[in-house]
């Protein structure tokens, strides 16, 4: 049996923070596998792309793993019904993005029958069709993902979780390491990939040996682990590249480009398991913690259950709750309701007390510090770009990268003036992106405005030169004779009758 081959890791993210993890309360209990809740809210589009069209109807019994929405146009993926029962609405709900339209599904009390059939190929159709997506929380369609990567020499498979809070990884890579070995095997072979580096960080030691221990059994020497650095925000995509490799994905251009494709632990798990099976993605790892919630844990939970039946399956409220976070407490979503589903990208939910979110957080101005800009891991100017979203200076917005912000929140713990940067920056990329879209729409409308100018102007010299002739005709009575003539002829001739002359 081979060595397992560790990538040398000597380079650090440049910026970045190191923060309290607040991972340890989830981490202590395996993966609760028993949630099985009554009623399932499963928004119908919950990837980057277009939504397909919608397979079933109200009233409909549906098979856990049934195909309920189909894959739209590229990039897109198929959604499924995660456990069996009777769809008893299709209409808007809450979302965590917003009012959308959801299918509800009440859930059977017995479950039925689970038959594994696995498809005996793969390729990047089965990818769609079976709703696989980054489960990192980009959810951007595997298949098209892999497409668009086609001929990459490397598959980095994204183990660095680095958001506090946050261990639905941690524990899959402790507890399911070959599967997502065989998976990243899969992908490698999908991608064309050469070689495939495992990252995961250097605080989960139970994790990297439970990959170690996996990449003996699978003794492929294609595969490699690295122990990347404990920083936030490492496990971003563009981080993870700079912390392996030391190059630095430039502004406008994405991984690939460099040869790097990047994926998620879980959705290696995700590509394994529907290889071995043909279980499409119906279900996910999410972390339910914070002092907020009874019995913090990680739970395998369908695609679709409301919020609260996490929480009531994890022990309820503690009875001090100040704050429901989706997502970890840095990139994280704060929430309306516990009514609203988790959905493919949900990985964490938070639930913050009043002592977690202590302190005084009124916004002063600026100071022009400075350190905000020296923590921003994607070596933006975050001071400048608050100063122009302040004031919509759009142009200046774009030409200081907004759109490279990954939202990570570095620059609001550092900022003494207690400024929201990353809410304003989100807020900000809406607001270019409206700017853009009614930029677009009066461009079309001036090139239309043009277009007519120009035929009305073609059109008034045809007419002047049609009366210019008139003019000339009328002047000379033997010319108007002779144009009178011809044009009897020409009428005569459409006729079919003879000519007088
Ligand atoms: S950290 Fe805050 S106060 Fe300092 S420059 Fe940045 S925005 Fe201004
Ligand atoms: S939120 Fe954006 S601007 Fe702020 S540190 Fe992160 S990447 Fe930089």
């Amino acid at each position: 049996m081979k060595e397992v081959r560790q990538v040398q890791v000597d380079r650090r993210l440049a910026r970045g923070l190191r923060l309290n993890a607040h991972k340890t309360m989830s981490t202590t209990a395996p993966i609760d596998t028993s949630l099985r809740p009554k009623r399932l809210i499963v928004g119908v589009k919950q990837q980057l792309g277009a939504p397909g069209e919608i397979l079933v109807a109200t009233g409909d019994r549906v098979r856990a793993g049934q195909k309920t929405v189909a894959a739209g146009e590229p990039p897109s993926a198929a959604m499924h019904a995660p456990l069996d029962g009777t769809v008893s609405a299709i209409e808007d709900r809450a979302l965590p993005t917003g009012l959308g339209k959801a299918i509800v599904i009440e859930v059977d009390a017995v479950p039925g029958e689970t038959v594994s059939s696995p498809p005996g190929y793969l390729d990047v159709t089965l990818l769609r069709e079976a709703g696989i997506v980054g489960l990192g929380g980009a959810v951007f369609p595997t298949g098209d993902k892999v497409t668009y990567a086609d001929h990459c020499p490397t598959l980095l498979i994204n183990g660095a979780e680095c958001e506090p809070y946050i261990s639905c990884d941690d524990m899959l890579i402790r507890e399911r390491a070959a599967s997502i070995a065989r998976g990243s095997v899969c992908l490698m072979e999908l991608c064309d990939a050469h070689e495939c580096i495992i990252a995961i960080e250097s605080d989960k030691p139970e994790a990297f040996w439970a990959m170690t221990g996996a990449l003996h059994e699978l003794d492929d020497n294609r595969l490699s682990l690295a122990e990347v650095p404990t920083v936030y925000p490492a496990g971003g995509e563009r981080q993870l590249i700079q912390v392996l490799t030391g190059l630095e994905v430039p502004v406008g251009s994405y991984p690939p480009e460099l040869g790097y494709l990047c994926q998620n632990v879980a959705t290696a798990a995700a590509v394994d398991d529907l290889v071995r099976t043909g279980v499409p993605l119906t279900h996910r790892v999410v972390t339910v913690t914070g002092e907020g919630v009874a019995q913090p844990r990680n739970v395998w939970a369908p695609i679709g259950t409301p919020i609260a039946d996490l929480i009531a399956h994890c022990g309820g409220y503690t009875g001090d709750v100040a704050r429901l976070i989706m997502g970890g407490s840095m990139m994280g979503l704060a929430l309306p309701s516990d009514t609203i589903a988790i959905t493919k990208a949900t990985n964490c939910i938070v639930v913050e007390t009043a002592e977690e979110i202590r302190g005084d957080f009124s916004e002063r101005p600026c100071i022009r510090c400075g350190d905000c800009a020296y923590v921003c891991p994607a070596t933006l100017l975050p001071q400048e770009l608050y100063r122009h979203t302040v004031s919509h200076n759009w142009e200046q917005l774009e030409a200081l990268h907004l759109n490279e912000c990954i939202e990570c929140g570095c620059c609001d713990v550092v900022c003494p003036s207690h400024i929201l940067l990353t809410e304003h920056f989100r807020v900000a990329k809406r607001g270019a992106r409206v700017h853009a879209e009614e930029v677009r729409r009066a461009e079309r409308a001036a090139d239309r405005f043009s277009e007519h100018e120009r035929r009305l102007e073609a059109q008034l010299v045809a007419q002047r030169a049609q009366h210019e002739t008139l003019k000339a005709t009328a002047r000379n009575p033997l010319d108007r004779a002779a144009a009178l003539e011809a044009a009897k002829q020409r009428a005569a001739a459409k006729r079919g009758a003879p000519s007088e002359s």
